[in-house]
């Protein structure tokens, strides 16, 4: 089973993410955990340059899918096949939110590329964590962790990114499953774990 976590910088992914590796380690399952842009030594390395280093929108979009064939071919798709389950912070629906929603690109291209890298495969559950990026900004600002290139933009930048999620969960929402991120941790692990029961259990 392929698990993927999304939302806006600041929207608690990651200790979610925790919490379903948890609990499904503690069912005695295989998970491997992961993130993208990453993944793989190749994949991490290009993560550094995405996250710090000025780029054409475009670089910065093509990088992102040569980042994603890799994690495919030499981590998840050989996991899947071995049985485990891969946990994975963003993948391709990020991709729709931040470089289609946030930045402009033309989805169509973005569409052909995702025909090209990973034709037939979609995660089995999409977990999209939601709330306003006013909230979420000062999340990020009370970490006190310098912020990366993508977290200086704009406010504005993260409501389109943010819109850009929600449309995706509309248009499939047997897969990508949005949850409203604005409340007390332990509810939203509640109905992290509801979600998942329901849907695997
Ligand atoms: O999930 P995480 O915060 O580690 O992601 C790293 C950064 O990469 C984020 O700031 C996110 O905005 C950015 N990103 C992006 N386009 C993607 C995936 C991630 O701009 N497709």
């Amino acid at each position: 089973r392929f698990i993927t976590f999304e939302g806006i910088d600041g929207a608690g992914k990651s200790s979610q993410i925790a919490n379903l590796v948890e609990l499904l380690r503690g069912r005695g399952l295989d998970v491997d955990q992961t993130r993208e842009p990453g993944g793989t030594p190749l994949g991490e390395r290009l993560r550094e340059l995405l996250l710090h280093e000025p780029m054409h929108l475009e670089t910065e979009a093509l990088l992102m899918f040569a980042a994603r064939r890799e994690h495919l071919a030499a981590r998840i798709l050989p996991a899947l096949a071995a049985g485990r389950w891969v946990v994975c912070d963003r993948f391709t629906d990020a991709t729709y939110a931040y470089q289609v929603g946030g930045r402009g690109l033309d989805e169509a291209r973005f569409e052909a590329l995702e025909r090209w890298v990973h034709p037939d495969f979609q995660p089995d559950l999409t977990l999209v964590f939601d709330l306003p990026p006013e909230i979420a900004a000062a999340r990020v600002a009370a970490t006190g962790t310098a912020p990366d290139r993508f977290e200086r933009e704009q406010r504005d930048f993260f409501g389109r990114v943010r819109a850009a999620y929600l449309l995706r969960a509309r248009r499939d929402p047997a897969r990508v499953r949005v949850i409203a991120a604005d409340r007390a941790p332990e509810t939203i692990r509640a109905e992290l774990e509801a979600i998942v029961a329901e849907r695997f259990f």
